[in-house]
This record gives C-alpha cells, structure tokens and sequence, in this order.
C-alpha cells in the first residue's frame, strides 16, 4: 500500500517511539506517585513539556497535555466561552474549520451563543475586513483555524492575531495541521490558545496539547485528579507525550529541508496530474498552502467511487476530512471555497509525509490515471 492520507494520520517516528517505550515497559510508574521511579517519569514528562514550548516560543507553564485536537479545540472553545461569558456571548469562526470546533460552536449555538462564520475567497482564505466588520462589543473569542486539512490553505494568523489583541478578544487557533509543519511562535502570531494533536505529525494517536497563554484562566474541561496544575485531570500518557515531543523536536529541527523535500514532491505529482488527466483543477492556494498538500477535482467523477478504486490497486487517499467519510455530505470545505456541489463530491485529497518517495508518488499517478480512465469509461 502507498499512504497517501498524511492529513488525517501519519505513521510514528521511529526514533521517538524508541526514546518513549520505555514508559510503557520499565518505566511505567504513575507521575503523580511518589517514590523515585515516579519522580524520573514526572521529570521526563516536564521536558518534554519544555521541548514543545521552545519550538513554540512558549513558557513550559503554559503547555497542557490532552488527549488530541478534538479535545483541545473543545476545552479551548468551550471554556474560553465561559470564562468570558460576562461580556458576551458572541464568537467568530469560519465555514472551513474542523468539525471538532464547528460541532462545539453548534452546541454552543443551542446554548444561546452568537457564531459568526466567516465566508472564504476560492482559496480557501479568510477576508480580514469581514472579520473586522464582525467584531462587535459582545465577541469573546475569535476561532480560526492555522492550515486547513481538506485543503492546506494557510490562514493570515499573524494578522487575526493582531486584531483580536487590538479588541481584547482572545484569539484560539487549531494549529493540528500547522505543527509540525511550519514555524510557529506564539508570541509573534499573538496566539492565545493553539491546539495540537501528535499522530498528524509521526506521535502515536490519543495525545495532543493546548497551549494556553498565561494569565487565561481557563477552568477545566476534564474534572478529577489535580494533573496539568489542575487544570486537566486524568493520569498521563507519559509514553505518547515524550514520543510527541521528539517527533515534533524532529520535524523541527528539519522542517526547512522536509518542506522542501515533500514540496519537491508534491509539485510533481501535482504537474503530472494537471497535465495528464483531463478535467483536472486545483482545488485551494498555490502558495499560502501546507507543502505536502494536494487536493484535486476532477470532472465526471464520483469521488467515492474513485477512493474505492484507489484501494483497490494499493493507494490510501481521501476525500477530504476523514470525519466526512461514511456520511453523504459532500465536503464542506471545498463548498465553502466553490458552492459547487459536483466539485465538492468529485474532489479528492493526497497528502505526503517526510517519508514519502519519489517512487511512491509515480506509482500514485499512474494508478490514479488508470482509475480516473476506468471511471470515465
Ligand atoms: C485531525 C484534526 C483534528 C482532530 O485531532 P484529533 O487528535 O484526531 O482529535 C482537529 N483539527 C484538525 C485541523 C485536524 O486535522
């Protein structure tokens, strides 16, 4: 099988997960014990912290370990909301964001709260004057996504930053395309809230990270023990957190070259498609794009039909969010960029990984051109 499906999971790094075994079979001792072997894990899970802060310009204090994106854009959405809710109740997203932020803001929604969903231009990017003109006196949070993960349009985060700074609106982000895979910092962006997940790039699955500006008061989404400095609650997963932060210490300490690298790569890929298979149109941003995304429409195709071929002749892809799969709904990102029904269920999403071969990418042309014949046949 060719993986061609890094957007909605990649495989672990392996010398990270050899660094963490070792959580999982000698040391395996609860953080919060109290006896030495205890104390060595609970030191360990603090550099780890440390590590992740460094790459981010943050302050080891203000990274909290979670179970992964989903969790993090809940706790971050929900209790930023809460904490704020005696000046408002009105919040400003966008029509392109991950289901684990537009299904919290739809609860939200039912509890009386306000959403403003911004629209896109057919790149997939924000109008920084439309979200300046949503801005009212009751907005208490502003939720745009870093990179898109149908699409991998890359967001003007520094530009949101500084608006929700000039208005006193705290300002969450959901970075889980983003790590990993561009240079971050905080500060600079005037992030308040970034969320993180470590299986989208090369930690195992159920471990992820909120980061939380200091001086957010944010009160906890998971009630119990006094983990996280109280403020998340549960026994940690000492394993994927330092796996996590040497997979992302070593997507970092890289990332220029495996840009660079996964662009190489998917330009050509990207060429050989728009050449040689008729009907072929670029969905998103050439530029402002994550360097290993491609998503594609194709005229007269049934997406669906066209994932299943794929399979069928060795090759993992996707239409887009892997939440969407199984449901008949057709990508809400790519009618959000077009309003085009067709495109929106004949699209399909290829996303490499610094793994990725020059080899694999020309067998997934030739199968996809073989299928994309098959179908129009
Ligand atoms: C994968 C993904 C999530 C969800 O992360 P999980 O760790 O799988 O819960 C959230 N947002 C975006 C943009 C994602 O790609």
């Amino acid at each position: 099988m060719i993986y061609m499906d890094n957007a909605s999971t990649t495989v672990v790094d392996k010398e990270a997960f050899d660094m963490a075994k070792k959580y999982l079979f000698e040391n395996y001792a609860n953080p919060s014990s109290s006896y030495s072997m205890a104390n060595d894990v609970k030191a360990d899970m603090e550099d780890a912290r440390d590590m992740i802060a460094d790459i981010l310009g943050a302050r080891y204090n203000e990274i909290y370990f979670t179970s992964g994106g989903s969790e993090s854009n809940n706790w971050a959405i929900l209790k930023s909301c809460e904490l704020m809710e005696n000046k408002g109740k009105h919040i400003i997203s966008s029509k392109i964001e991950h289901h684990s932020v537009l299904h919290t803001l739809s609860y939200l929604e039912k509890k009386g709260y306000e959403v403003t969903y911004l629209s896109t231009d057919e790149k997939g990017i924000i109008d920084i004057n439309e979200l300046k003109s949503a801005i009212r006196e009751d907005t208490v949070l502003i939720s745009i996504m870093f990179a898109n993960n149908e699409i991998g349009t890359i967001e003007p985060i520094k530009e949101i930053g500084k608006i929700a700074r000039e208005h006193n609106i705290l300002f969450h982000t959901d970075a889980v395309q983003a790590v990993g895979h561009l240079p971050i910092d905080v500060n600079e962006l005037n992030i308040d809230l970034l969320s993180a997940s470590g299986h989208k790039f090369h930690s195992p699955k159920g471990v992820g990270f909120l980061y939380i500006r200091s001086g957010i008061k944010l009160t906890s989404l998971i009630h119990g023990g006094s983990q996280e400095r109280n403020r998340r609650a549960g026994t940690e997963n000492t394993f994927g957190i330092v796996a996590m932060a040497n997979a992302m210490k070593n997507c970092y300490e890289h990332l220029k070259e495996y840009n660079i690298q996964m662009q190489t790569l998917r330009d050509e890929l990207l060429s050989l498609i728009l050449k040689n298979i008729e009907g072929s149109h670029l969905n998103g941003c050439m530029h402002n794009r994550l360097s290993n995304n491609i998503n594609i429409y194709f005229e007269n195709i049934n997406g669906e039909l066209l994932l299943i071929l794929l399979n069928q002749n060795g090759v993992c892809a996707s239409l887009g969010s892997a939440c969407t799969t199984g449901s008949i709904d057709p990508s809400h990102v790519i009618m959000a960029i077009s309003n085009d029904k067709k495109r929106a269920s004949s699209s399909l999403r290829l996303t490499l990984s610094k793994y990725t071969t020059k080899d694999e990418v020309n067998t997934t042309f030739e199968v996809l051109k073989k299928c994309i014949n098959q179908l129009r046949k």
